[in-house]
């Protein structure tokens, strides 16, 4: 079983990755996702509406059953949301580890499922979005960022998380925003705390046009050259071999680094 954390800055792109992601290896693999977001919707394009999320499950029933929580979406993929608190109480993490444990609970992790994904918000790698870290739950991590400042910022921050519970980072993901450079950017970054970008998804409208009708790019425009760049991630990460914990880099490093690229402009 293959088992994939996706960390990355809020607004990045990491659902949009996950989700065609999943929809790719859904021709050929058992898949369960898990949004690990207090937005809940890494799972919408891939099931064509907003899932009820894990918390709000327990909120009406404190012993859902499988099928309360797991919900079947495009190719047979398994959809499951943790959900967040109401907004202004709880812990957004905690939603996670609540999740999380019910699903052990139900017995979902020894079903038959060739890939697991999980889709993490990395704003911050506080101890509940740290928990898809944990051996336990994933083998692999792969950070999604952009070249901007904001997002390869909260990237460095992950790679200190993943470092801090020893976990594997497979690689870095560029979505691109379209600014000077960006590529460089994002390998420069990568090769600093020592690894690589793993796959390039450029900006595309066909993502906001599959979006408003609720599908990935997979399902809505199999044929575009986006859909391809989402296969050919799939793969990539799929057969990946290379694995290093992160050697993230300290405050004055990072603003060196970003410098530097930002005097190139
Ligand atoms: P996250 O899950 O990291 O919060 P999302 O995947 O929801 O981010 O993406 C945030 C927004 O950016 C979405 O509205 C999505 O349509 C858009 N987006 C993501 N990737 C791309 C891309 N490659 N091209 C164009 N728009 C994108
Ligand atoms: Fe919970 Fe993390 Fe927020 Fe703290 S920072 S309240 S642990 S989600
Ligand atoms: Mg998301």
């Amino acid at each position: 079983m293959k088992r994939i954390a996706i960390y990355g800055k809020g607004g990045i792109g990491k659902s949009t990755i996950v989700s065609n992601m999943a929809a790719a290896y859904s021709s050929h693999h058992r898949v369960l996702v898990i949004g690990c977001d207090p937005k809940a919707d890494t799972t919408r394009t891939l099931y064509g509406e907003r899932l009820p999320a894990v918390l709000d499950v327990l909120r009406e029933n404190r012993k859902p059953d499988a099928s309360e929580v797991i919900h079947e979406g495009f190719g047979g993929v398994r959809c499951v949301e943790s959900g967040g608190p109401e907004p202004g109480v709880g812990c957004a993490g905690r939603g996670v580890i609540v999740a999380m444990n019910l699903l052990e609970k139900l017995g979902v992790f020894e079903e038959e499922i060739d890939v697991i994904i999980y889709d993490v918000l990395g704003d911050v790698v506080c101890g509940g979005f740290a928990v898809p870290l944990r051996e336990e739950f994933a083998d692999e991590v792969y950070i999604v960022t952009s070249g901007e400042y904001m997002s390869l910022y909260a990237a460095n921050n992950i790679a200190r998380g993943i470092r801090k519970l020893r976990g594997k980072l497979g690689g870095v993901i560029c979505n691109c925003r379209g600014i000077r450079n960006e590529v460089d950017i994002v390998s420069e970054f990568a090769s600093r705390i020592g690894s690589r970008v793993i796959g390039v998804v450029p900006r595309s409208s066909l993502v906001q046009e599959s979006e408003i009708e609720a599908k990935t790019v997979i399902e809505s425009f199999p044929e575009s050259e986006q859909a391809e760049v989402y296969r050919k991630l799939a793969d990539e990460v799929y057969l990946n071999t290379e694995f290093v914990v992160p050697e993230p880099m300290d405050p004055e490093e990072f603003e060196e680094f970003f410098r530097k690229f930002r005097g190139d402009d």
